[in-house]
């Protein structure tokens, strides 16, 4: 089903478009009607389904047929994080659009979005301590507020704001309209559910991106200025029909790019310093299978919707752990099978072990016995230009193909995963 099938504003489907979505996800062909009918909905789904999106764009094309200048809508995130997510992903949802959305979470100054909130923004997400904050303030008045959205609402319980939430639920004596996102159903959030909906959609969808299922991953230790010659190692090495690689900068993407392909790959670049054009045109030629790597950002990957992406590296460990979780997500897509390797350096452990929490258990460690970690300077290719043949894998100098699996110092209860020749 095509998102035009669901009567999205054009404004709003021409940024669906440079966005790289096809079509709409199950939570959002699910949530989208419903919403856009002004319905209240309740969605079992997790992070990674493209549930903000379908909480967005029903709001989004509401919005349009409004007056600007009040705040109509409440988005209320468990995490800074998750907030800073939904509104960078309304603003580019809305970049087409007048809507105007602001944040309002905690860890930042207070005057700006003080000033932010007084201009009266049509969209404001939020973490509930900092909202409350602005509301006994005074400044933020949420009485015009019409649609309320709560999102991952058991990590809202979780981290104890339902008492917050609910403060803040009583001061607003325009909603109409409530939709509710979770990952999961305890009966806590299904009482609130009860209390909180009228006669909802309800809309359930399977686990998925956490913990992915089919998605293995794997951390490879090493030295930071041996990053860039471990990943052409594991390129060479490893059957990788479709790789997704991800870089910090969008420096590092393209001068990454350039090596890779100098090893005989066929290779796209996606960052911000890519026009549109050359974004779509990267997009196009990995979606149609014709580039075998792509060298990525962070925020130019996010709309990446690939259905054969095998392998997923990260040749960074983002502070973010949802990051990471976004990341993965783009392999092991509708239910496929997907490898995600995570290239770490002794300084990054901390925020490896922030992900490891996250994700909710410990990822196995990777030793190739066949890469020099001792070298001082970056290894160079020693197949460069002849081997690492796009679609397949290349042995040619160096000998039979190994038993799968380097030296694991692993937890996993899966075995020694990485590499794997397919
Ligand atoms: P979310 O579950 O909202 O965190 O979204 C997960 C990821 O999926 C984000 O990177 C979105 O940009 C992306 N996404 C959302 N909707 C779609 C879609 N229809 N097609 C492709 N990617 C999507």
């Amino acid at each position: 089903m095509p998102f035009k099938s669901l009567g999205l504003h054009p404004s709003l489907i021409r940024a669906i478009k440079e966005l790289g979505y096809t079509e709409p996800t199950p939570v959002q062909a699910g949530a989208i009607p419903p919403a856009l009918l002004g319905k209240d909905v309740m969605a079992t789904a997790q992070t990674g389904t493209g549930k903000t999106a379908a909480f967005l764009l029903p709001i989004l094309h509401r919005l349009l047929a409004l007056p600007r200048g009040m705040t109509r809508v409440l988005i209320v995130s468990p995490t800074r994080e998750l907030a800073e997510q939904i509104e960078d992903v309304c603003r580019g949802l809305g970049q087409h659009t007048p809507v105007k959305s602001i944040l309002v979470v905690g860890g930042r100054p207070m005057g700006p979005q003080q000033r932010a909130v007084r201009t009266g923004p049509d969209v404001i997400v939020a973490t509930p301590g900092r909202l409350l904050d602005l509301m006994n303030q005074g400044i933020a008045r949420l009485d015009r507020v019409t649609t309320l959205v709560l999102d991952e609402a058991d990590s809202m319980l979780d981290m104890g704001f339902l008492p917050d939430v609910r403060r803040i639920i009583s001061r607003l004596p325009s909603r109409e309209q409530t939709l509710m996102f979770s990952a999961t159903m305890p009966p806590t959030i299904a009482s609130l559910a009860k209390e909180l909906l009228r006669n909802p959609a309800s809309i359930q969808i399977g686990r998925r991106s956490t913990t992915a299922v089919g998605i293995t991953q794997a951390a490879y230790p090493v030295p930071e200025h041996l990053k860039t010659a471990l990943l052409r190692h594991l390129l060479r090495e490893t059957e990788m029909p479709s790789v997704l690689v991800f870089t910090r900068t969008k420096h590092g993407a393209k001068k990454l790019a350039r090596l890779v392909e100098a090893d005989g790959f066929t290779v796209a670049e996606l960052h911000s310093n890519r026009t549109p054009a050359q974004r779509t045109k990267a997009m196009e030629g990995f979606r149609r299978g014709e580039c075998q790597v792509m060298v990525a950002t962070n925020i130019a990957a996010r709309g990446l919707d690939v259905d054969h992406i095998t392998h997923v590296i990260s040749t960074d460990v983002p502070d973010v752990p949802e990051d990471y979780v976004h990341r993965i997500g783009r392999t092991g897509r509708a239910g496929a099978e997907g490898d995600a390797f995570i290239l770490v350096a002794p300084d990054e452990e901390g925020s490896l072990a922030r992900i490891e929490r996250q994700v909710g258990h410990r990822l196995p460690r990777v030793t190739l016995p066949d890469f020099d970690y001792s070298s001082t300077a970056p290894k160079a290719s020693p197949g460069a230009g002849k081997k690492g043949r796009p679609g397949g894998r290349s042995q040619g100098a160096q000998g039979p193909p190994r038993s799968p699996g380097g030296r694991s110092g692993g937890t996993g209860a899966k075995g020694p995963p990485h590499p794997r020749r397919r």
